[in-house]
C-alpha cells in the first residue's frame, strides 16, 4: 500500500495500484475514508506512520472494494472506532430492499460489521461535509473538507485514463461503469459535485486532480453527449 501526501491533512492510500482509501487528519486523530480490500493491517500501519490513531471510518458507498477491510478493521480496532455510511447503502449492505435507480450493480458483500452512524447530506464528520452524489450506488456520498475544499468523491467519477463520469464505459477501466446502478443520476451528481467548486478531487480509483473544475466540465460534457 502506497501513501501519497495530497495536502497537509489528506493522504491517499493506494492498494494494488488501483484502489484508494484516504486518511484525513483532524485534531483528535485520523478519519479513514473507505478501506479497499484485505488491507486492515496496511491501513493501520499507514495511520501509524502519520503518528495518529484512526478515530472513525467513513464510507463513500457500500461496494466491496470500498468496504472490503471493514470486518478486519473492526476486529483490530474495536467498537470505539465507529463506522459511518449513508442510510441507503447501509440498507443495501444489510440485504434490505432498496431502490437502486436503474439496477443493482457492483458487489455488495455480506459484512458482520453493522454501521454505527447513518450519514445524511449536510452532516459533518470532523472537517468533512457530507455531499450527496447518488447514482453509482443509491446512497453514494462524497466528503468535502471545509478547510481547503478537497473533495473525496469515491466512485462518483474515476480518473484511470482520463477523468470519467461512470455513466459510460471507459476502456482502460470499465469496472466503475459496470458497478454503476443509475447511469443517468450519476451525471446529475457529477454536476452537483462540480458546483461545490472543489480545489482538489480525490477518487476511489485513479490519481487525484488539483484544480479539477475544467477536467470535471469536460468529463460531464462527454457524459451528457453520450447519454
Ligand atoms: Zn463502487
Amino acid at each position: 500500500m502506497r501513501t501519497t501526501e495530497l495536502t497537509p491533512t489528506l493522504f491517499q492510500l493506494t492498494k494494488a495500484r488501483m484502489m484508494n482509501a484516504y486518511l484525513v487528519r483532524e485534531d483528535d486523530g485520523l478519519t479513514l475514508v473507505d478501506t479497499t480490500i484485505n488491507a486492515a493491517d496496511e491501513l493501520i500501519a499507514a495511520a501509524g506512520e502519520l503518528g495518529a490513531p484512526i478515530r472513525r471510518i467513513a464510507l463513500t458507498h457500500g461496494h466491496g472494494d470500498h468496504v472490503g477491510s471493514l470486518d478486519a478493521l473492526r476486529a483490530k480496532l474495536g467498537r470505539e472506532v465507529p463506522v459511518l455510511i449513508s442510510e441507503p447503502d447501509a440498507r443495501a449492505l444489510a440485504g434490505e430492499a432498496v431502490d437502486y435507480g436503474q439496477k443493482r450493480r457492483g458487489s455488495w458483500p455480506k459484512l458482520a460489521t453493522r454501521p454505527d452512524v447513518l450519514l445524511a447530506p449536510g452532516d459533518r464528520v470532523g472537517s468533512l461535509e457530507v455531499v450527496a452524489c447518488p447514482g453509482h450506488t443509491p446512497g453514494h456520498i462524497a466528503f468535502l473538507d471545509v478547510r481547503d475544499r478537497s473533495l473525496i468523491a469515491g466512485d462518483a467519477l474515476h480518473s484511470i485514463g482520463r477523468l470519467t463520469v461512470p455513466s459510460q464505459p471507459s476502456l482502460p477501466f470499465p469496472l466503475v461503469w459496470l458497478g454503476t446502478c443509475d447511469r443517468r443520476r450519476v451525471v446529475q451528481s457529477a454536476r452537483a459535485l462540480r458546483a461545490r467548486e472543489p480545489e482538489l478531487l480525490a477518487l476511489g480509483h485513479g490519481r487525484a486532480l488539483r484544480s479539477p473544475l475544467e477536467a470535471m466540465d469536460l468529463a460531464i460534457t462527454r457524459a451528457a453527449r453520450a447519454a
